[in-house]
C-alpha cells in the first residue's frame, strides 16, 4: 500500500495521529532545514485542486495529514484508504504531550490578541514540562510581521504553531520557512481558539459522526459560503479523482 494518497493532485499522508506525532517529534530531533505540517481538510484540497500555488504549497509540506471525514472519505473513494482522521488540532495535543515528557519548546501565532496567551495558560497547565517560548497574535503589518519573526528567531523553539486560518497559514509558512529559526512549523487554522477556550470543539457525538462540519456551520454560520465547497469536493473527487494517479 502506498503511504500517500494522490486526492485531486494533493499528496495526503496516510498517518495515525499517533504516527504524526512521532513523525513531528523525530523532525525535532533530527534538526536540519526547518520542517513543515499541514492538516489540510477538503475544502482546502479543493483549493489547491484550483490553484497551482496552493498546490505546491501544499505538496511540498514535509507531512500532509488528513483533517476532516470528507478527505477519509475521498481515500476510500479512490481506494487508496486513510484508516482514520488526523485533525490539526489532535495531532496538536498528541505532540503536545511527547513535548511535555520531554521538556521541548513551542511559539504560539496567531488567532485575535490575548487568545494565544490564554491558549499557552491552559496549555502549559495541562503540560506543566512544555516550554511555551512566546506568543504573538495574528494580525500584523509588516512592521509588526518583522518583530514577530524577530521574536519567533531570538526564541528559537522547537516547534511554531501558526494558527492564520488556512490557506494564508500554509503560504505564510512556504514564504517565511528559510528564514524561521525553528525545527517544525505547523499550520493549525482555529486550534489556538479551541485551546483558549474561545471556540468549542464539536460534541464527540459529532466527531464521532463525522458531521463535525455540521456543528462549526451550526455555531459559525457565517461558515455557509466556505461549506459549499463540501459537496463540490465530493463530486469532483468522484468524477475526477481516479485521473490522479496514485503511488
Ligand atoms: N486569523 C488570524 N489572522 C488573520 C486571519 C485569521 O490570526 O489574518 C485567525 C483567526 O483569529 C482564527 C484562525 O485564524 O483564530 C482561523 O480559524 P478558522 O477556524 O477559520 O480556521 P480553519 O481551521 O478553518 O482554517
Amino acid at each position: 500500500m502506498a503511504d500517500k494518497v494522490n486526492i485531486l493532485g494533493i499528496k495526503v499522508d496516510k498517518v495515525s495521529i499517533e504516527q504524526a506525532s512521532d513523525i513531528i517529534m523525530n523532525y525535532i530531533e533530527e534538526g536540519g532545514e526547518t520542517k513543515t505540517v499541514y492538516t489540510p481538510n477538503s475544502e482546502i484540497i479543493m483549493q489547491g485542486y484550483r490553484s497551482d500555488e496552493i498546490r505546491d504549497v501544499l505538496n511540498d509540506a514535509s507531512l500532509l495529514t488528513a483533517d476532516g471525514i470528507g478527505v477519509v472519505y475521498a481515500s476510500k473513494i479512490l481506494k487508496n484508504p486513510i484508516e482514520e482522521r488526523c485533525a490539526g488540532y489532535d495531532v496538536a495535543c498528541s505532540l503536545l504531550e511527547k513535548m511535555s515528557a520531554e521538556g521541548k519548546s513551542i511559539y504560539l501565532f496567531g488567532s485575535k490578541p490575548g487568545v494565544a496567551e490564554t491558549a499557552a495558560e491552559n496549555i502549559q497547565r495541562k503540560h506543566p514540562g512544555l516550554i511555551i517560548s512566546g506568543c504573538a497574535d495574528g494580525y500584523f503589518d509588516s512592521e509588526k510581521e518583522k518583530q514577530i519573526i524577530e521574536d519567533i528567531n531570538m526564541k528559537s523553539p522547537d516547534v511554531l504553531f501558526v494558527c492564520l486560518g488556512a490557506p494564508k497559514q500554509e503560504k505564510w509558512i512556504d514564504y517565511h520557512k528559510k528564514e524561521l529559526n525553528c525545527k517544525v512549523c505547523m499550520g493549525l487554522g482555529g486550534s489556538l481558539d479551541v485551546f483558549a477556550g474561545t471556540v468549542e470543539r464539536a460534541p464527540e457525538f459529532y466527531q464521532k459522526h463525522g458531521i463535525e462540519w455540521l456543528y462549526r456551520l451550526i455555531k459559525q454560520p457565517k461558515r455557509f459560503f466556505r461549506m459549499l465547497d463540501l459537496p463540490k469536493f465530493g463530486i469532483t473527487v468522484l468524477f475526477k479523482g481516479k485521473k490522479f494517479k496514485q503511488e
